[in-house]
């Protein structure tokens, strides 16, 4: 029997499993895919928003700005790259130029600091490459840039060093009540927990239907984008915005934390929640809107495109609350829910709390990740060391982002560790540069292969059944 059971390991689940790790709990997450992160967390902008586009009064609101002024502690704390950049929200007319002041008033209110409008001359000496055309902007300096999954696997793995279980591969099928009890069905069997979160994304709308809340619905929302090479890395060092319309934020083009470049996404509602595929027509728009803000973005210069789905509810709102006694929901996070997140977690614990949920703090908490740094970035003291022990940090597979045996074995062997090529690229973006896996792929096969014990043929790219080898050919 759990104390609480979470439905979702993307960056909602995540955040509150490690919120609900600093308490005396059996806590358990439950996720359908087979690793952390792969659903919108996965595939966003990766923008730390300042905070000052979502409507005063809104859930969005509070927790977008309470969000970002927490995420440079605990990317601190479990040694996540994150880096506060900066953000630009650009004007072009007269129009844009007193929406950008709507903007700022709204951010004023919502308690956004470090916010001013600047005008052209200003804006074209801190981004010398935006188009000539700009008039103004919105300048906030608190806006931050994360890699959305690397966060997300780190507040995971830490949940789970301080005792939380994952079950990976897990998908909730169904769910009643027996008594007081959770009975949460799935494809592995009924789990019993006294508590229960809904933080399954795409998907929450129809969880929250098994439990009887309120009803609501997720509309899908694609949304493409083109990844640049670092040689264009720095193109633009903050996030440059376009102003924003009633589809969303606009195309922005970003430098990422790794110190690549994107443009992107657009806003386009679908059918189908799970379609991650890209369309010409997407990535031209992309392109298209993004050279209107920023000057010589060269198509030559993409490593790869992809897709994100945002979980948009039909509520124009964060849907956190109690669909049924002992239950909360943390659904229809679309965006900020990356910013959102960290503080969505312990605003539901509280919520579980006023439920009856007994929290006691443990004394034997550990707030840091250990053992987390690549090769590349190791002194050469550590280096030497980390060599006299183990031989296969001395051997690189991942060309491109300078990766070497011992980082993927590592992410390979720590808590929740990587199970795919995917999830390998994920923690120490072996794969994930200029060749996009071109000639690494094969090693991490072999590696992934090697460690787990299993076939070859069993490695998958990402989710059940992306089997990369069929057999053997002589
Ligand atoms: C294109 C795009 C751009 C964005 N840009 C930004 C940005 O720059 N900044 C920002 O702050 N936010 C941004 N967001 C929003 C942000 O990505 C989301 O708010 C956040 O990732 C939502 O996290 P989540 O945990 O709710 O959902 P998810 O990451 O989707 O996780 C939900 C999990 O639940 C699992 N699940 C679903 N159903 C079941 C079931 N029945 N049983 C078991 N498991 C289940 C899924 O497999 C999934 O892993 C963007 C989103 C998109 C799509």
């Amino acid at each position: 029997m759990y104390d609480v059971a979470i439905i979702g390991a993307g960056i909602v689940g995540t955040s509150i499993a490690r919120e609900l790790s600093k308490y005396d709990l059996n806590c358990v997450v439950i996720e359908k895919s087979n690793d952390i992160a792969n659903g919108s967390t996965k595939a966003n902008s990766g923008i730390v928003h300042a905070g000052y586009d979502a409507k005063e009064g809104t859930l969005k609101a509070k927790f977008n700005v309470l969000g970002n002024e927490m995420y440079e502690e605990i990317c601190r704390e479990l040694d996540v790259p994150y880096k506060k950049n900066g953000s630009l929200v650009l004007a072009f007319n007269d129009e844009e130029m007193r929406h950008i002041e709507t903007l700022y008033e709204r951010g004023l209110k919502n308690g956004v600091k470090e916010l001013s409008i600047i005008d052209k001359n200003t804006v074209l000496s801190l981004e010398p490459n935006i188009q000539n055309n700009v008039i103004g902007a919105l300048y906030a300096k608190t806006g931050g840039i994360v890699s959305p999954f690397e966060l997300a696997i780190a507040l995971a793995e830490n949940a789970n060093e301080n005792g939380v279980e994952f079950m990976l591969s897990t998908q909730v099928i169904n769910i009643y009540k027996d008594k007081d009890i959770f009975k949460i069905e799935t494809n592995n069997g009924i789990l019993d927990a006294k508590y229960l979160v809904n933080a399954a994304g795409l998907f929450s709308d129809e969880i929250n239907n098994m439990l009887g809340g309120e009803k609501f619905n997720i509309i899908p929302r694609r949304g493409e984008y083109c990844l640049f090479d670092k040689a264009v890395g720095n193109m633009v060092t903050r996030t440059i915005f376009q102003t924003p319309s009633s589809k969303g934020k606009g195309i922005l083009v970003s430098p990422t934390v790794h110190g690549n470049l994107f443009v992107g996404p657009n806003a386009i509602e679908m059918d189908k929640k799970d379609d991650v595929s890209t369309t010409k027509e997407g990535l031209e728009e992309v392109l298209r809107e993004g050279a209107k803000s920023v000057k010589n973005i060269n198509p030559r210069d993409i490593i790869t495109s992809f897709t994100g789905v945002r979980a948009t509810p039909s509520t124009n709102d964060f849907v956190i609350n109690v669909p049924t006694r002992n239950a909360v929901n943390a659904a229809g996070i679309e965006s900020p829910g990356l910013t959102a997140s960290v503080a969505i977690a312990p605003y539901v614990v509280n919520l579980l709390e006023n439920q009856g949920l007994k929290l006691i703090k443990k004394t034997n908490f550990i707030p840091k990740r250990k053992n987390t740094k690549l090769f590349i970035n190791m002194s050469d003291d550590e280096k030497k060391r980390v060599l006299s022990l183990n031989s296969s940090y001395g051997r690189i597979i991942c060309r491109c982002e300078h990766i070497t045996e011992g980082d993927i074995i590592n992410a390979i062997k720590r808590p929740l560790g990587a199970r795919s090529v995917d999830g390998v690229k994920k923690r120490v973006r072996a794969g994930m540069g200029r060749c996009q896996g071109g000639f690494c792929m094969p090693r991490v096969v072999e590696i992934l292969a090697r460690e787990l014990n299993i076939p070859l043929t069993e490695i998958t790219k990402s989710d059940k059944g992306s089997y990369i080898l069929t057999g053997e050919t002589k």
